[in-house]
């Protein structure tokens, strides 16, 4: 059996779009043949890491200038002959649809396959609990996870900054993911990046006090991450192992991997992270079969 990396920006030769890869060489850095890798190249790279599945993130971003809600099923196409190897994140945005929009998105995405849906708000420049009437009362957003959460999909929610240069960080601030939490009581909630850098002992708190917030730990070195959250055991129980490869600074999905599973903890610990948790939460593609 092998591990589990929760949290890839993977893009495949197949499914970028120009927008796409504008984005990702101007903003990740990253290079041209990380970025323009075809499904069996990625493939590859997986086995030789050792990975068994990866969260691909394909949720829109109209504000980045990106893509839309159509690009989840077009990802989750390019990858349905490698159904176990690949768990689809969809999403919409919910201040950019009608209702109606949001509803035919949600169930086409969730026919189609996705395994989690994503709220960005940096990204999305909204906050996690805009649907609340003290907060505008966005009903699409509160559509969005009452659906997560009739359907068994978890939602990750971005938080801490981004710095990407369309970002809106005041967004990223981890205390209103704490509504979401209190309204959705069977949702799972992951909770991506634990609020880092500036957020981390917010998030850390909700996650710890929060029975249905787990810890994405996506995005933080992993030589650092004892640094950001030195009580990381004592939350490993409810975290999950992801890189964000291949976004800013993570270019080699195996060397993270490789520094996360040598962090200075217990190895039952660890193996909750890289394994047992991401395995309970997201499910491949194959799911569906
Ligand atoms: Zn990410």
């Amino acid at each position: 059996m092998g591990y589990i990396d929760a949290h890839t920006h993977l893009v495949f030769k197949e499914t970028i779009t120009e927008e796409l890869m504008n984005f990702a060489m101007r903003e990740w850095g990253a290079p041209r043949e990380v970025i323009l890798m075809g499904v069996k190249d990625v493939i590859r790279v997986l086995d030789d890491a050792n990975i068994d599945y990866v969260g691909i993130m394909a949720f829109p971003a109209r504000k980045l200038g990106t893509v839309k809600e159509d690009y989840a099923l077009r990802v989750i196409n390019a990858v349905r002959d490698y159904a176990d190897r690949f768990a689809v994140i969809g999403g919409v945005e919910a201040n950019e649809l009608t209702i109606e929009e949001t509803k035919y998105w949600l169930e086409r995405q969730y026919e189609a396959g996705i395994s989690a849906i994503k709220v960005h708000p940096p990204h999305m420049w909204l906050k996690p609990n805009a649907y609340r009437p003290e907060e505008g009362g966005l009903r699409q957003l509160e559509l969005v996870y009452q659906f997560a959460e009739d359907h068994g999909l978890p939602v990750y929610i971005h938080t801490g900054t981004s710095a990407f240069s369309r970002a809106r960080n005041k967004y990223g601030d981890p205390i209103f993911v704490d509504d979401v939490a209190v309204d959705f009581p069977r949702l799972t909630i992951i909770m991506s990046h634990v609020g880092r850098p500036n957020w981390v002992a917010t998030a850390f708190q909700l996650i710890r006090i929060r029975p249905n917030i787990m810890a994405d730990l996506s995005s933080i070195p992993p030589r650092r991450v004892l640094e950001y959250i030195p009580r990381l055991t004592e939350i490993s129980d409810k975290s999950i192992y992801g890189s964000d490869y291949p976004g800013p600074g993570v270019y080699d999905i195996k060397a993270n991997l490789q520094e996360f599973l040598s962090i200075p903890i217990p190895k039952e610990a660890i193996k909750k992270m890289v394994d047992d948790n991401p395995r309970r939460v997201l499910k491949p593609l194959s799911r569906n079969r």
